[in-house]
């Protein structure tokens, strides 16, 4: 227990910082990516310099991007009771367009009733978007997702499965570290973040895995 605290507060003082970082590297980010659009105006040859600075300017806006979610407040100010299942709906809408066009189908599989737990809704968006997103790349042939929610008196599982392209278990000790990634234009800090989240919601998160066969994500969070 102790450790799981020491943990989280050394997430928490590296978020911070990464937060920081992602600020102050925003602003002069915007101003280069306006000269560029200024001399690509200007200038008609080099088209291909100019869009690979504009790729490149891209990738570091991304990460920035998920460096600043890191910065959102922390969660027992703004934790307040939410329908998990709600929440889920709204991302699953969200994506299923994208879905579709991947040939991917997202099967839910969900309890009548709503599910109660204590959290920020645009955090545990986060999480079930970076799991979904996570599943889909890991399907660039299409295939299934499974998203299940169990409900007990104690805790809430939801759980993302897919059939995937899987993890090697060297590659599942890898997870979560930034940086971490082994896609082309991957950042490495989603899972991260999702690991992040979920801990400061009370809550745990597993993963199983196999190459070839797929890999399930299973999400535990306390009930109100
Ligand atoms: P990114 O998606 O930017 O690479 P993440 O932190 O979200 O960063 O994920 C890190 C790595 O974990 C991925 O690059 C991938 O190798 C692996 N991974 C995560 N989710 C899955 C999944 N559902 N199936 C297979 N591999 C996964
Ligand atoms: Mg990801």
């Amino acid at each position: 227990e102790e450790d799981r605290i020491m943990q989280s507060e050394k997430l928490t003082t590296a978020g911070q910082l990464a937060a920081g970082i992602a600020h102050e590297i925003r602003n002069p980010l915007t101003s280069i990516n306006g000269f560029i659009k200024l001399l690509r105006t200007s200038e008609k040859s080099n088209k291909l310099y100019f869009d690979i600075i504009e790729s490149e300017l891209k990738r570091i806006e991304l990460i920035v991007n998920e460096l600043l979610v890191l910065s959102k407040p922390e969660i027992a100010h703004v934790s307040k009771p939410l329908d998990v299942l709600d929440i889920i709906e709204q991302i699953v809408t969200l994506m299923k367009v994208q879905a579709a066009m991947n040939n991917i189908e997202i099967i839910p599989r969900y309890p009548a009733e709503p599910v109660y737990v204590h959290g920020e809704t645009n955090q545990l968006k986060q999480v079930f978007i970076n799991l979904l997103k996570n599943a889909m790349e890991a399907m660039d042939q299409g295939g299934t997702i499974t998203l299940s929610i169990h409900q007990s008196d104690s805790d809430v599982r939801i759980i993302v499965q897919d059939d995937g392209i899987g993890m090697t278990p060297e590659q599942i000790k890898s997870l979560g570290q930034p940086f971490y990634t082994t896609k082309d234009s991957g950042t490495g800090l989603g899972y991260m973040i999702t690991k992040n989240i979920v801990h400061n919601h009370g809550g745990s998160i597993d993963v199983k895995s196999s190459p070839e066969r797929g890999t399930s994500f299973t999400i535990q969070l306390p009930v109100l």
